[in-house]
């Protein structure tokens, strides 16, 4: 892997105002891209966007996924990986009771459907598709689905594996109908985009009036994150160019035209966040060993839920941000 041509980014790409530091030295979590990076977050206190300094250049930003969909697992032992998948069953299963009581459970399926469930089924697009996972759990719901992302291996393999319909490359390039879909999902998408507005605005053409975006994102403002600093996971540079708050991310969606139904945080998920972030915090003073990464299993779930006990009391410092907005229904195009 050749490096990554890089330039400065002092001033906020969405309200022009200069950022500060707030994390310094952070490095791939993946361990792909060579380098240290900041994070800078602007000074304006009705924006407070989060963004990465330096950062590619678009044109290098090819770069950064050379290897995302073929990195190995941390450890290629079998026996080892059998036994953490064991306790990660078990962990579960003694959680399980819990999570079903508290709502933790509920929000976990809210997730998985991102949150389209109990909407009736129509035409749906995942941009940002990666396995092609959740277009066939959609697809099982009775929703026509198509796809979209960047990596050409991905989606090949969705039409491939699934038959559903896919897209490669940049959304606007391919210039789909307009008010085509009822719904469109981005998850863990947003925070990869060199130009989200520009995608955000491109999404709102598609969309039939009155139809959903449902958009996850990793939380700059969560405990993870100021838990663990520069190892927390949902940094990820330098493939996040971006990483929102609750206020970042409404600025940007009523920006891009949205009405926004719902912009909060949520816990669900959260454990396999803290588990690699602890890991990547270990890694620096010594190795990991298996007995860490077991225990690890279980505090993870546990911090899961006491981040999501944490959430009912009005707290934003959950893993994930979860947005729904919709097309304005007065607006044709
Ligand atoms: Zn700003």
């Amino acid at each position: 892997m050749s490096n990554i041509i890089t330039s400065p980014v002092l001033s906020c790409s969405a309200c022009g105002s200069e950022g500060y530091t707030i994390q310094a030295n952070v490095t791939d979590p993946d361990g792909e891209i060579p380098g240290e990076w900041n994070f800078r977050k602007c000074s304006n206190r009705s924006c407070e966007l989060v963004w990465l300094d330096p950062a590619p250049l678009q044109s290098e930003l090819w770069k950064a996924y050379a290897t995302y969909h073929t990195h190995t697992h941390a450890s290629s032992n079998l026996a080892v990986r059998l036994i953490l998948s064991f306790t990660n069953r078990l962990a579960r299963m003694v959680f399980f009771p819990i999570w079903a009581s508290n709502g933790l459970w509920r929000e976990t399926n809210y997730l998985r459907y991102m949150m389209l469930k109990n909407m009736p089924a129509g035409k749906l697009l995942d941009v940002g598709c990666g396995g092609g996972r959740f277009m066939n759990r959609m697809k099982r719901l009775g929703w026509e689905v198509e796809g979209i992302d960047f990596d050409e291996k991905a989606t090949s393999k969705i039409a491939r594996r699934y038959g559903m319909k896919t897209y490669t490359g940049d959304l606007a390039a391919c210039a789909l109908p307009e008010s085509s879909y009822d719904a469109i999902t981005m998850s863990h998408t947003i925070e990869h985009l060199f130009d989200p507005k520009t995608t955000l605005k491109e999404c709102l053409r598609l969309l039939k009036p009155g139809g959903k975006l449902v958009v996850v994102t990793p939380n700059a403002e969560s405990a993870g994150a100021e838990l663990f600093g520069a190892c927390w996971r949902g940094w990820e540079p330098p493939r996040h160019l971006r990483v929102y708050s609750v206020k970042s991310l409404t600025n940007l969606l009523r920006a891009a035209g949205f009405s926004l139904h719902e912009v909060r945080t949520s816990s669900a998920g959260a454990a396999v966040i803290y588990r690699v972030s602890a890991a990547n915090q270990k890694k620096i003073t010594g190795s990991v060993s298996f007995v860490f990464r077991l225990g690890l299993v279980f505090w993870s779930y546990w911090k899961e839920l006491s981040e999501f006990r944490a959430q009912q009391t009005g707290r934003r410092t959950g893993q994930n941000l979860l947005a729904c907005a919709a097309k304005p229904l007065n607006q044709t195009s």
